[in-house]
């Protein structure tokens, strides 16, 4: 009988690990295609804290060429007396903010209570780093149709992350995106330490898209900028990062979000050097800026 070791390997070296090129996901309705070559940003709050705030987030990420609208409704917080989403309103009021812009919405869910009324409004469901290892959410989020995003944990190897994922394929759904969002190491003076050679290794060597969220991968905002130009040359296929229209008065993780020009400033940035790499910025305006890939 092989042993949990030799299946496990097997399984990340095997299954996941494609000669060619990876597989490509099909986001939303318009069927937008992350994994052929293409760089798609995703972008928006920590959390939805109020109307105003995630709708005018949101025309600002939209205008700025984002595909996708980012914000936690659940949010995992490591505090239970730290601000925890607004649930169900959270959700609702990310719909209406994909009504207005045609943004995909990406959103967490925390539990297998809570990931039902989730998938019912995300176009893409997001599994934090907290619950990279909690197996019946694996399972359960496997058991769906919708792209999930899977966060690193917040010091789990690759093998254990790529396992996690294994969970999730086991179980039926192949649609999945693996997200670096930084490793805690001995290093204090960022908030994580964002593995770029993680990067690069998923991209060569695993089927799935890989994502990139430099936000939670370093926890300033400042550093912000560097680190998403770095994991698009590493090879990441999407960029999640957090942009809030007043990050001093964010309910969470305000330190590390860019503000809406700050957050144009780097798209730009982004879509020149795409061009220069061969490759094209997906936006919602018409789909693709630079050269074909
Ligand atoms: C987030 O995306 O806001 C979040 C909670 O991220 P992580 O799970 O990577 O900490
Ligand atoms: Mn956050």
């Amino acid at each position: 009988m092989r042993t949990e070791e030799t299946r496990t390997e097997a399984e990340s070296s095997g299954k996941m690990k494609n000669a060619g090129r990876m597989r490509t996901i099909k986001l939303g309705e318009r069927g937008l295609a992350l994994g052929d070559g293409s760089l798609m940003v995703i972008a928006g709050p920590c959390a939805v804290e109020d109307r105003g705030q995630l709708l005018e987030t949101a025309a600002a990420v939209a205008e700025a060429g984002a595909v996708g609208l980012r914000g936690g409704a659940f949010k995992p917080r490591t505090s239970p007396h730290s601000f925890q989403g607004l649930g169900e309103k959270g959700l609702e009021l990310l719909a209406e903010a994909r009504e207005r812009t045609g943004l995909l919405v990406v959103t967490e869910a925390t539990s297998t209570e809570n990931l039902p009324l989730v998938a019912e409004f995300a176009d893409i469901i997001q599994i934090g780093s907290r619950s990279m290892q909690n197996f019946p959410l694996l399972t359960a989020v496997g058991k769906r149709l919708k792209p999930v995003i899977l966060k690193r944990g917040l010091a789990s190897t690759i093998k254990e992350w790529l396992d996690a994922a294994e969970y999730i394929r086991c179980a039926g759904n192949e649609q999945i995106i693996l997200c670096e969002r930084g490793i805690r190491t001995f290093e204090t003076m960022t908030r994580n330490t964002m593995d770029l050679g993680a990067v690069a290794l998923l991209r060569h060597q695993c089927k799935f898209p890989v994502m990139a969220d430099p936000s939670h991968g370093c926890g300033r905002r400042e550093l912000v900028p560097a680190l998403a130009r770095a994991a698009l040359t590493a090879g990441a296929d999407s960029l999640l990062i957090e942009v809030h229209v007043k990050p001093e008065q964010a309910l969470s993780d305000g330190q590390q979000s860019l503000n809406p020009m700050e957050f144009a400033r780097l798209m730009e940035e982004l879509r020149e050097m795409a061009l220069v790499m061969g490759r094209k910025l997906v936006d919602l305006k018409g789909g693709h800026h630079g050269a074909a890939a």
